[in-house]
């Protein structure tokens, strides 16, 4: 405003002081004046300075007025308008605002360009032509491989099978744990057969604007149609094909929207098209039952963890691009890396080639690995010193689970035990590693394996005379265990044979389906409360005994453990003058290593 003023205003004349303008007024030199907001101006008399004008600075002075009429200077205010400064002061704020919010709208529609055309994705193609995955590159899934097997013929071959008057069928969920290689499936399938592969995350249909994942749906199927044959995979499905339900908020708006376009779709579209969609969720209890039902997704291909060749496979796989080291045996490794997924072995060797790779190697060595697989299990090696007393403690504590573990006929032998800290949490560990797969499990493993859990804290009781919170997660599976035994397992005589938890499990997804608790009195919730407790006690009893019986044991190999911070299992046998089992990684498809800390 001040500028708009000085450039549609310029003062005229010659700028005098104010104070040479009051000496003019009082001598009566000045014909007349305007009088503006911060200006004055005015003409001398003709007179005095051949009435030329002038201007001066107006400064507070409220006695000017009546100097004014005594020397008789005729004077005028100023009129100044204001339409100009009015105006800019609203439009330029409102200018800016237009360009934000322009700018941020085309941020929103990404590439699809202007304000208006977010709802429309007619620029985004989701097809992959050329799929350079195939099946060599996943390994340990072969059952799911074989069911995907079929769909590649299909594929390939469509009009094999309409001929007769088949269906092929429309849809194929994977179902699996994060990282098993779900999405590398479907990409092995599209590799296979050599299609195109649609792909599209479920989250990318859950959109801000409600329609714009319909409107998505509708172009990815009207795409691939113009394609066929085909593979339109959606990845995490649950993100979008969660179960409607009826919300007073209408908040799932879009998503529901969105599903019931797929559910239209998937009906929609012509079943002698080879077009397959593929699916993928590690979640699908979560899962609309419409998306599921015959027609739909109605071909459900479990994808799990690999067994212990599986995941020598997938290591091999992976590990091909890795300079190994002779002495690496992958079956080894395998042996130890019970329960974890695909992506987490991909994970273990790309870790094992970072470490080699710090300590200046020309190759990865087993002890990289070892120390890999040790740092994803039990997280990052601590540097926290523990006081003398606290490395005692951990030192009786994880002695008495390995002997305990060693001393009961029958058990998984030790394979090592540790007090060096780990991670947060655990301040030591013996590891068992099983000589034998298994698939079930009986009472007397049961009762033995919590011998084992409880054997830490029994070991502090007997050697200390004081326990710790060390326990804790021991005693947390413990009664988890026992709990089972008597609600699940129909174990306790008192009890029988019945499951009182009411709860179907499904032991490859580890979830949980069914009702929360069973229905049971609440006279037989303290029976069972009773029960878990008297098998807890026998176990803790068969603990004691056995260290008991082995006091002298216990001391020794404490005081070898607080020596050397880790003692391998052979070592450990040999002290204790028993043969060395080495365990044979061939013959043991599924082992569990759980650490017990
Ligand atoms: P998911 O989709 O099941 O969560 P991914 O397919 O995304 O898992 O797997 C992630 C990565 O892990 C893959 O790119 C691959 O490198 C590795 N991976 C997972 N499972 C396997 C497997 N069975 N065989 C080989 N590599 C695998
Ligand atoms: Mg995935
Ligand atoms: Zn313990």
């Amino acid at each position: 405003m001040a500028l708009v003023q000085v450039w549609f205003m310029p003062p005229t004349g010659r700028p005098i002081s104010y104070s040479e303008f009051k000496t003019a007024v009082r001598g009566s030199q000045i014909a007349e004046i305007t009088i503006g907001e911060q200006l004055i101006r005015g003409t001398y008399n003709r007179d005095m300075d051949g009435g030329r004008n002038f201007n001066t600075t107006r400064i507070e002075d409220p006695k000017l007025l009546e100097e004014l009429d005594a020397s008789g200077v005729k004077y005028t205010g100023e009129f100044v308008s204001r339409w100009l400064p009015e105006v800019l002061s609203w439009i330029v704020p409102l200018l800016l605002l237009f360009v934000l919010w322009n700018f941020l709208m085309r941020r929103m529609g990404g590439a699809e360009g202007g304000v208006m055309s977010f709802a429309r994705s007619k620029h985004r193609t989701f097809a992959e032509d050329d799929v350079k995955v195939s099946f060599a590159d996943v390994a340990g899934v072969d059952e799911a491989e074989q069911e995907l097997r079929e769909i590649v013929e299909f594929l390939k071959t469509p009009g094999k099978y309409t001929a007769l008057g088949g269906r092929i069928p429309k849809g194929v969920l994977l179902v699996g744990p994060p990282g098993t290689g779900k999405t590398l499936l479907a990409r092995a399938v599209a590799g296979e057969a050599k299609v195109p592969f649609f792909s599209l995350s479920g989250s990318e249909f859950v959109e801000m604007f409600v329609g714009v994942g319909a409107a998505r749906v509708r172009d990815l199927f009207s795409q691939a149609e113009q394609k066929a044959p085909c593979i339109i995979f959606i990845d995490e499905l649950d993100a979008l094909g969660r179960a409607r339900t009826q919300s007073p908020m209408g908040s799932h708006e879009e998503r529901e929207q969105t599903l019931n376009q797929l559910l239209a779709e998937m009906d929609g579209f012509d079943s002698r098209k080879a077009i397959i969609i593929m699916a993928a969720t590690n979640r699908p209890e979560v899962l609309d039952p419409a998306l599921l039902r015959p027609g739909r997704f109605d071909r459900q291909v479990l994808v799990d963890k690999p067994d212990i060749n599986g995941r020598v496979e997938v290591l091999a796989i992976h590990s091909k691009r890795v300079k190994l080291a002779p002495n690496v045996d992958l079956k080894v490794v395998a042996a130890r890396t019970a329960g974890f997924a695909g992506a987490d072995l991909a994970n273990l060797v790309n870790e094992a080639a970072l470490l080699a790779a710090r300590r200046d190697k020309p190759s990865v060595e087993m002890k990289d690995f070892d120390e890999a697989i040790d740092r994803l299990i039990a997280g990052l090696e601590k540097k926290r010193v523990m006081s003398q007393k606290e490395r005692e403690i951990v030192a009786y504590h994880e002695t008495g689970h390995a002997l305990v573990a060693t001393l009961i006929p029958g058990m998984d032998p030790v394979h090592k035990i540790s007090i060096v800290q780990r991670g947060f949490g655990a301040l030591g560990y013996t590891m068992q590693l099983p000589l034998e797969d298994r698939y079930l499990m009986q009472r007397g493993d049961l009762l033995n394996q919590l011998a084992v859990l409880l054997g830490g804290r029994t070991a502090e009781e007997l050697a200390l005379g004081e326990i710790s919170t060390g326990a804790q997660n021991d005693l947390l599976r413990a009664t988890d265990i026992a709990r089972a035994m008597v609600t699940e397992w129909g174990m306790s005589d008192s009890l029988g044979a019945i499951n009182y938890d009411g709860q179907r499990r499904n032991k490859f997804l580890d979830m949980q389906l069914g009702p929360e608790r069973g229905a049971y009195a609440e006279d037989t919730a303290r029976l069972i409360d009773s029960e878990i407790k008297r098998i807890m006690g026998e176990a803790h009893g068969e603990a004691r005994r056995i260290l008991s019986d082995h006091r002298d044991m216990l001391e020794l190999v404490t005081r070898r453990l607080l020596e050397r911070e880790v003692m391998e299992g052979d070592e450990l046998r040999s002290l204790m003058n028993l043969p060395p089992t080495t365990p044979s990684p061939e013959l043991t498809p599924l082992p569990e290593t759980e650490p017990t800390t």
